[in-house]
């Protein structure tokens, strides 16, 4: 199994964290676009979601990074459509850890984040390669520039001390960690709410501007 990475610490070292996970939800964007004009065509796959067959068994060997792990964790306790759905999630998580053998070689399982036909954490914590990949399997420039942008987040943070591994096997590490760095909000929630605080700066100062004319 994974070792936690990253205790909460100091304030410093939290505010890194909570940074890298901003970060980290805004190399989403481009993808998203990405996948919504190759989806254009395809009826039925609105929004980017990958095929589900490809989130199960055999096709899924999907693997993601620590700072990954941490993000999805956070949003499951924090994140109003997640509520409720830890306990089906941990038990398809045990079922799939069953599949799989402890080490960061890509192996075959049934992601525990489908719910369904659809990805639990879709909008909120998606692994950069879940929205990255291709039907091809293959990486477009944005995909691959997304991926080296999440592992020198994860370098920063931990220096040579991050895993790369099963989705199963780094949700369960985390998502039962009550303590760690798995406690806060998760990165897209942390991005929402720095824009709204710079707006509310900048209607400030535009205020401010105003009254002294
Ligand atoms: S995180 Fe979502 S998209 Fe990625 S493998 Fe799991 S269910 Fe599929």
């Amino acid at each position: 199994m994974a070792r936690k990475r990253g205790g909460r610490g100091s304030s410093s070292r939290t505010d890194m964290l909570d940074e890298a996970l901003v970060s980290l939800d805004r190399s989403r964007g481009p993808l998203f676009l990405e996948k919504q004009e190759q989806n254009s065509n395809t009826p039925g796959r609105p929004d980017g979601h990958r095929d589900p067959n490809c989130c199960r068994r055999p096709q899924n060997r999907m693997r993601i990074s620590d700072l990954e792990a941490i993000d999805i964790s956070r949003a499951f306790s924090e994140k109003p459509h997640l509520k409720g759905k830890l306990n089906k999630v941990l038990a398809k998580m045990g079922q799939s850890l069953t599949f799989i053998g402890d080490t960061n070689k890509a192996q075959p399982y049934t992601c525990p984040l489908l719910d369904g036909e659809t990805c639990l954490v879709h909008r909120s914590a998606k692994p950069i390669e879940c929205l990255a990949i291709r039907d091809d399997e293959s990486f477009s420039s944005e995909g691959k520039r997304s991926i080296v942008r999440r592992d020198q987040l994860n370098k920063d943070l931990f220096a040579d001390k991050w895993d790369y591994k099963s989705i199963p096997l780094m949700l369960a590490t985390y998502l039962l960690d009550a303590e760690g760095p798995a406690l806060g909000k998760s990165g897209s929630t942390l991005r929402k709410e720095q824009q709204k605080k710079k707006r509310r700066e900048s209607t400030g100062r535009l205020d401010t501007e105003d009254r002294s004319k």
